[in-house]
Order: C-alpha cells, then structure tokens, then sequence
C-alpha cells in the first residue's frame, strides 16, 4: 500500500510550513474547485487521512515550463506541500538518482502500484520513427508513456506540449509530435491541462480533489477540468468593454484599455488565469498589460501567430 500520510503537519512543519499556510492553500483550493461541500476543513481532514498516492512525472519534448510552474509558485510554495502529501517516485529533473537507479524507481511503482499511481505528462511526445527522436535510458518516450500511462490510476497531462503537442508540433512537425490522447490512445482517466505553462494552483486542485473526495472533476470535450476551462478568458476580463488600445504605451494601455486590437486571443481562449493568477497570485498578462496569446487552446502556435499586431 502507498505509505500513510498520519504525521502530515509534523512533515510539513519540518518544511516551514505551518497550519494556517496549509489551511490557506486547502482554502484556495476549495474556492477554485467550487465543488458543493468540498471546503477547506474538509480537504484538510481528508489530506491528513489518505494515504500519500505515488506520482510519476514524465518529461519528453518540453521546456521544463510546468516543472519550473510546480516549483517556482509561491512560498511556502504549493510544490512543498503536494510533495508531502503525495509521493514523487519519479521525475527527471527533481530526483537525485541517475542513471540505471533513477529508472528503476519508475519501473517500480508501475510494478508495485499498477492501477494506483498518477502519471503526469510534461512535453509532447514524438511518435514519428516509431519513436526515435527522444530516448530515455535506451527506451523511446513513445514506448514509456504508454507504459506507464497505460497502468496509471490517472494521467494528468500538463502544458499544452503534453495535451496537443504544443510547440514541438508546430508545422512542419518533423517528429511526429503529439499530445498523450494521441500517442496513449484509452489511457485510463487522462485529463488535460493545457497552458504555457500550467498554472500549478489548478493541478494543485486536481489532485487535492482526488486525495478529498477520490473523484476526479468534470471534464468537457477535450478532457480538460471544467472549473479551470470552462470558459473564455474574455467573459471576465476587467478589460473588457473598455476602449480597444491601439499601441502598447499610450494612455488607454496604461489605464487598462482592451487590448483586442494588440492581437488579444481572450475571446478564443478558455482558462482561469484572471482567478488563479500567477507569480504567487500576484498578476497574469492580460493584467500586466499583455494580450492573451491563447497559449491554453490546441495548435495556438500556428494558430495564433502572429502574436502582435500594432505597435509590438
Ligand atoms: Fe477580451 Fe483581451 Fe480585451 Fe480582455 S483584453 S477584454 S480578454 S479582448
């Protein structure tokens, strides 16, 4: 059985955390979940109780964007307590072990949690060459996700590189580059969370979600959680109806005009970003006087470019 989570407050004690910044996460959390019933108190009982669920975070064809999204959050940081509330068996950048033993703490957990361990899915995964374009440890990204995707409880994809391939799949797409609902076909319980990065705060509240109620949330037609895109950045942008600023600098942009005519991407593109924020809730780039790029929608690179128009 994965390992108990009894001594919770003495671990993250021992990490600085206290009480209150645990309540004040689970408080968050429960405010972006917006499940009926799922309140801070309870998500703090229940994480004391459940056991510490394996993790295995994957990484192929990406900029460590999310990894560094999971740690750079805030501080304490939400990376912290996750660690401590889940067991990290696997992840590249993050895990002392190299080499051989490194890959044996994958093997593992896939050997020894088979149907009880999350999978979690940075970069896009090259499927052309039967895989040949990226290795790991002798063995094609192609050839491990579906492994450990396959016997995962859940797969989480993270950034839109592991969802759509994001900006390895960019045309001409010379290594066949995919997101896992492609390059995992019937992976169990795959859900996606594009974003250039991902916002840590909303994966945080996936698998706090998880670890509560042992329910994953709703999912719209491209598996993404609903509370995080369930609608357009636009409909709540407090720039909204505002005059449409025609160049970064002048007095409209500085006093919040909408920034549409800058290439603005918010009416395309669903997220939470404006709730969630970022750099430690401080600001997102709509709120720092740059137009939405639409980095959460499938394809935005080809898409979406260019990303300026006037004065950019
Ligand atoms: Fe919509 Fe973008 Fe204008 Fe905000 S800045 S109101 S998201 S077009």
């Amino acid at each position: 059985m994965p390992l108990s989570n009894q001594d919770l407050e003495v671990r993250l004690a021992r990490r600085g955390i206290s009480r209150r910044d645990f309540l004040k996460l689970c408080g968050a959390i429960s405010a972006v979940l917006a499940v009926p019933g799922v309140t801070a108190d309870r998500i703090a009982t229940a994480l004391a109780a459940a056991p510490r669920t394996p993790l295995i975070w994957l990484e192929f064809q990406d900029c460590t964007g999310d990894t560094e999204s999971f740690l750079r959050a805030s501080n304490p940081s939400v990376a912290d307590i996750l660690l401590e509330l889940f067991s990290l068996n696997y992840h590249e950048t993050l895990m002392v072990p190299a080499g051989p033993l490194a890959e044996k703490g994958r093997l593992d957990t896939v050997a020894q949690y088979p149907g009880q361990y999350i999978a979690i899915v940075e970069g896009a995964i090259p499927t052309g060459g039967n895989g040949v374009y990226c290795t790991i440890g002798g063995r094609s990204a192609l050839d491990i996700a579906r492994e450990v995707c396959g016997k995962a409880l859940a797969t989480i994809a993270v950034g839109t590189c592991a969802t759509s391939g994001g900006w390895p799949k960019a045309l001409p797409n010379p290594t066949g580059a995919a997101g896992v609902s492609v390059a995992v076909p019937g992976a169990p319980n795959l859900i996606n969370m594009p974003g250039c990065p991902m916002n840590v705060v909303n994966l945080a509240s996936v698998l706090v979600q998880y670890q509560t109620t042992k329910s994953w949330p709703q999912l719209d037609s491209l598996r993404r959680p609903v509370f995080a895109y369930g609608r357009p950045i636009h409909d709540s942008c407090p720039r909204k109806e505002r005059d449409e600023v025609k160049n970064y600098g002048a007095a409209d942009h500085l006093a919040g005009g909408c920034l549409k005519s800058l290439g603005c991407r918010g009416p395309e593109t669903r997220a939470n970003c404006h709730q969630v924020l970022w750099n430690d809730q401080t600001n997102w780039c709509v709120g720092a006087g740059h137009q939405c790029v639409g980095c959460t929608e499938a394809d935005f690179w080809d898409r979406f470019d260019p990303f300026y128009r006037n004065g950019g």
